[in-house]
């Protein structure tokens, strides 16, 4: 699988394809920014998009939701507990860009452990509240989706509603104990890897 960063100035907010190259299927997570610049490196990548991933409900991550579900008619995956963000617009936060945008309801909803497959490729859910209370990962053989969970050097907020420390503690601490090392695609930022944050991220500290 291959992973294509498409970021957005509005901040900073990471979107990815998620390419299996045998079929140049590919899945967007986190439609976020602006739907042109999504759609243009849909068209410039020469895939087909067969599935949107959401990492977590806030606005942040689906402002082109609309748009892209238009353009691609793929089905929208989000963990069950993060799908009431879709249509309504409390826990998705747009009031602070001054918006109270509303989507069609998901068409899949995840749990931990779910696979969705892009072509001849898998993707793994691995749930990890703490930042809302269905923010997901996925797994891909490519590296790890972390969405607002964990970042490079920091951590997702939990003073929003829904938001709870001890449970992304527990989430990334879930993140370390993978065995070797893996690339991390955050939400927002820098890619990093789960060596690096094992080791420096300040916020959240392995535990033995
Ligand atoms: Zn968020
Ligand atoms: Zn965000």
């Amino acid at each position: 699988m291959e992973i294509i960063t498409v970021s957005s100035e509005f901040a900073s907010a990471n979107s990815y394809l998620l390419v299996d190259e045998t079929t140049n299927d590919a899945a967007i997570v986190d439609p976020g920014g602006d739907a042109q610049s999504l759609i243009y490196s849909i068209h410039s990548n020469a895939v087909r998009v067969t599935s949107i991933l959401l990492t977590h409900g806030h606005f942040d991550h689906i402002l082109a939701l609309r748009e892209i579900k238009e353009y691609t008619n793929a089905p929208v995956y989000v963990h069950r507990l993060d799908a009431p963000c879709l249509t309504n617009p409390e826990f998705s936060m747009m009031s602070l860009v001054g918006r109270s945008d509303t989507f069609d309801p998901a068409d899949v909803l995840l749990e931990d452990n779910d696979t969705i497959r892009i072509g001849n490729s898998t993707v793994t859910v691995m749930y990890t509240p703490g930042h809302t209370v269905g923010s997901v990962c996925y797994i891909t053989d490519a590296g790890i989706i972390s969405g607002d969970t964990l970042f490079y050097e920091s951590i997702g907020r939990t003073d929003f509603p829904g938001g709870d420390f001890d449970s992304i503690d527990a989430s990334i601490q879930r993140i370390y104990s993978r065995e070797g090392d893996e690339t991390l695609y955050p939400g927002h930022g820098a890619e990093t890897t789960v060596s690096h944050e094992r080791m420096f991220n300040p916020f959240v500290r392995q535990r033995k």
